[in-house]
C-alpha cells in the first residue's frame, strides 16, 4: 500500500469545501504516521479506546474525529480532545456528551446527528422522522457544551450506485430542511458527512462536506489484530 500516493489521489478529487477524514481504524500507528508525513492531519476512528491509545501515541496536531457507534460509558475516553463526533445516534448520547464535556472543562464539543438512510437494518442512527422530531422537541437546546454542526449518514452497501445516489440526495435534502428550520442563524450547522471508499464520488456529487475514506487509503483492515 502506498499510503501517500493513495492520499494524493483522493485529495486531487476533492472539490473545494470538501474535507477528507482518513479513516484509520484497525490500522497501526505506523500507517497513520505515514499519512501524517504525507500532510494528512484529519483522522477518523470508530472505537473509543483505540482512539484514546492513538491520541496518546501520535502527534498532538492531529484532528481526531469519532465516526463509530459510541456507547455512553465510553464518551469520557474521547471527549477531552475529540474534534468532531459524527455518530450521535440517540438523544441520550448527545446529553451524555454534553455532561462529559462540562466535566472535562471543554466549552463545546462539535457533533453531528447520524441519520439512518440505508436499506440495511443494522446501522445505527435516527430515522429522518426521528431526527425532525428530536430537533422539534427542542431537547437539545439547553445542552450548552455540545454544538450541532450537521448530519452524517451511510448509504446501503450495494453496487447499485443509483440507489446510493438517491440515499445521499435524500440526506442532503434533510440537511437543508433542518438547517433552514432550526439552524438558520447558526454559523456551525454546515457539515454533511457522507461518502466512504466505494461511494465518495456519489456523496460529493450530492453535496457532502466530509468524506470518510479508509480502505481506499490504508488498504483492507485486518480485524484480527489489535492495533
Ligand atoms: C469504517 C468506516 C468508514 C470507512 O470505510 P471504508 O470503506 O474503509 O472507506 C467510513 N465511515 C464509517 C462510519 C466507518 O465505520
Amino acid at each position: 500500500m502506498d499510503i501517500a500516493k493513495n492520499l494524493q489521489q483522493v485529495r486531487a478529487e476533492l472539490p473545494q469545501g470538501v474535507r477528507l477524514v482518513a479513516v484509520s481504524k484497525f490500522h497501526p500507528a505506523e500507517a497513520i504516521l505515514e499519512a501524517y508525513r504525507a500532510g494528512q492531519r484529519l483522522f477518523g476512528e470508530s472505537k473509543a479506546q483505540e482512539l484514546q491509545a492513538k491520541h496518546e501515541a501520535l502527534p498532538r496536531d492531529i484532528e481526531w474525529h469519532f465516526i463509530g457507534h459510541l456507547q455512553t460509558n465510553k464518551v469520557k475516553y474521547i471527549v477531552p480532545y475529540v474534534a468532531l463526533i459524527h455518530s450521535i445516534d440517540s438523544p441520550h448520547l448527545l446529553a451524555e456528551v454534553d455532561r462529559q464535556a462540562a466535566k472535562a472543562g471543554r466549552a463545546t464539543v462539535d457533533c453531528l446527528l447520524q441519520v439512518h438512510i440505508a436499506a440495511e437494518e443494522t446501522k445505527f442512527g435516527f430515522t429522518p422522522d426521528e431526527c425532525r422530531q428530536y430537533l422539534a422537541s427542542g431537547e437539545w437546546k439547553p445542552l450548552e457544551h455540545v454544538r450541532l454542526c450537521g448530519l452524517m449518514g451511510m448509504a446501503t452497501n450495494t453496487d447499485d450506485m443509483q440507489q446510493v445516489q438517491k440515499e445521499f440526495q435524500g440526506l442532503a435534502r434533510l440537511f437543508r430542511e433542518v438547517r433552514d428550520e432550526w439552524f438558520a442563524t447558526s454559523p456551525w450547522f454546515k457539515e454533511l458527512s457522507m461518502g466512504m471508499s466505494h461511494d465518495y464520488h456519489e456523496a460529493i456529487a450530492a453535496g457532502s462536506t466530509l468524506v470518510r475514506v479508509g480502505s481506499h487509503i490504508f488498504g483492507e483492515r485486518n480485524y484480527n489484530i489489535n492495533p
